[in-house]
């Protein structure tokens, strides 16, 4: 039976009944009771022009200017947003720069200087935040630079803009961190709740929806307890804002596996939230809008959760975007003397980095450092048939077949098994006895059959 004839009774199994993706262990007790630690002001922030998915800003600064904290550094360029100096400084230069997912990017890079020099701006409450109407909060959105802090780094005034003919009922806002090792969410979740669920109505009213649901996962039941609290709090202003706790496991925090879990509804493979009437957003990117609708304050920190085995004092940090990772480690009590690996982001859906002179940007919530060696290092077995993947994926694909198809040098084979329905969870890999590298067997495959498609649109055209 092919996945697609059990994804229906499979994906409800998985998410009500128990059953399905193994969590791989939270691994979360190093940084979650720490709470967020602010980080001196860096002698040194590289700030990338591209930092999101859009077109790179264009710098507005010349090297040797001097620059204030909180001032735009950078104006926005196409479907992109603007970027700000998080330090006061001076432009050191605009050049390329190591960056830690596109290897090289310009970037401007600012020294620090003394506070005689450049002081931070101030952004004051503006009174009539409440009253502001859409247009006017999805420009501040944008003006401050906030893109999807969850991960994705897609800008925020794009996705709150709906595409034509789309209606939304509800807006979903993810505190479900399911990733292991991180918790910079669970402690914003504790540390702001009152600017998570003031962002969360901003968003309502600009997509136009009566009903909020946050969603925390059951081992972060005080951040759930703190969001209700904030919620009771703030004046009723016609809207039904509920948090409900979701079970924890990987991978909770998926937008498609949220959604279900919230509203039973099911996202079609492919598709957006959009499509079953709902809109997503991270909890840290809800603090985000809440700052930037009513200061008018940039994006100029982010908190990340520096962990693993691989870091003498594991903590959650709040760091200006920019701060180079071997300045947040050397925070950290430094590296260990086991530590061998750098991963971007959770150790599920994250990306391995050669090296550490890269800078913190605005989508990375997490910094892992792992000791011992790489999953495939020591290279990996064939497919026993076990059947193990498949029990782990949360969307009912057949990894295994995927894999021995890319193997076999068939991957246009794979569509039928799911390839490109996968959003690369890592659940799969991770139970596989085998070891097999199915992640990278599937984005093979990914790649084959959109190149594939691809050429049949240029013959057809
Ligand atoms: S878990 Fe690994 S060995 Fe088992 S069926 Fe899947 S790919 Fe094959
Ligand atoms: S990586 Fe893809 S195939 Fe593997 S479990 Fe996640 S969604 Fe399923």
């Amino acid at each position: 039976m092919s996945h697609r004839e059990t994804r229906g009774v499979q994906l409800f199994d998985l998410l009500t009944l128990g059953r399905g993706p193994s969590h791989p262990g939270p691994r979360k007790e190093a940084t979650a009771g720490r709470p967020i630690e602010a980080l001196p002001p860096p002698a040194e922030v590289v700030l990338p022009l591209v930092q999101h998915l859009g077109d790179p800003a264009v710098p507005v600064v010349k090297k040797g200017e001097l620059v204030r904290r909180g001032q735009k550094i950078a104006e926005a360029a196409g479907s992109g947003v603007p970027l700000h100096a998080t330090i006061n400084g001076k432009v050191k230069s605009i050049d390329k720069q190591a960056h830690p997912t596109l290897v090289q990017a310009q970037a401007i890079v600012l020294t620090s200087v003394a506070e005689a020099e450049a002081t931070e701006l101030e952004f004051p409450e503006d009174p009539a935040w409440r009253a502001l109407g859409s247009e006017e909060m999805l420009a501040r959105i944008r003006e401050a630079g906030i893109v999807g802090l969850g991960g994705a780094a897609f800008p925020t005034f794009r996705k709150l803009r709906l595409p034509p003919g789309v209606t939304v009922d509800t807006l979903i806002i993810n505190g479900a961190e399911c990733e292991p090792y991180l918790t910079s969410d669970y402690r914003l979740m504790l540390a702001e709740p009152r600017a998570i669920v003031e962002g969360a109505r901003l968003l309502a009213r600009i997509v136009g929806v009566q009903r909020i649901l946050i969603g925390v996962e059951s081992d972060k039941r005080d951040a759930a307890s703190a969001l209700e609290v904030a919620a009771g709090e703030i004046a009723a202003d016609g809207l039904d804002l509920q948090v409900r706790v979701v079970p924890a496991r990987y991978p909770q925090g998926a937008e498609k596996q949220l959604v279900t879990a919230l509203t039973g509804r099911v996202i079609p493979p492919r598709a957006l939230p959009y499509a079953v009437h709902v809109v997503v957003q991270n909890v840290a990117t809800a603090a985000a809008v809440h700052d930037a609708v009513r200061f008018r304050r940039p994006l100029l920190d982010r908190v990340v959760t520096v962990t693993g085995p691989g870091v003498v004092q594991p903590r959650n940090v709040r760091a200006p975007i920019g701060t180079l990772l071997a300045d947040l480690v050397r925070f950290c009590g430094g590296l260990t003397d086991q530590a061998t690996r750098v991963i971007s982001g959770g150790p599920m859906m994250g990306r391995a980095l050669p090296r550490l002179d890269v800078p913190l940007v605005k989508g990375m919530n997490g910094l892992v450092l792992l000791t011992g060696r790489g999953p495939f290092e020591e290279g990996y077995g064939p497919c026993i048939q076990c059947g193990r993947c498949l029990d782990a994926c949360p969307l009912g694909l057949e990894p295994n077949q995927v894999s021995v198809r890319v193997e076999a040098g068939r991957a246009t084979e794979s569509a039928e098994f799911g390839a490109l329905e996968c959003y690369e969870c890592g659940a799969c890999a991770y139970v596989c006895p085998s070891q097999r590298p199915l992640v990278q067997f599937l984005q093979v495959a990914k790649s084959a059959l959109r190149k594939q498609r691809e050429n049949l649109a240029a013959v057809t055209r």
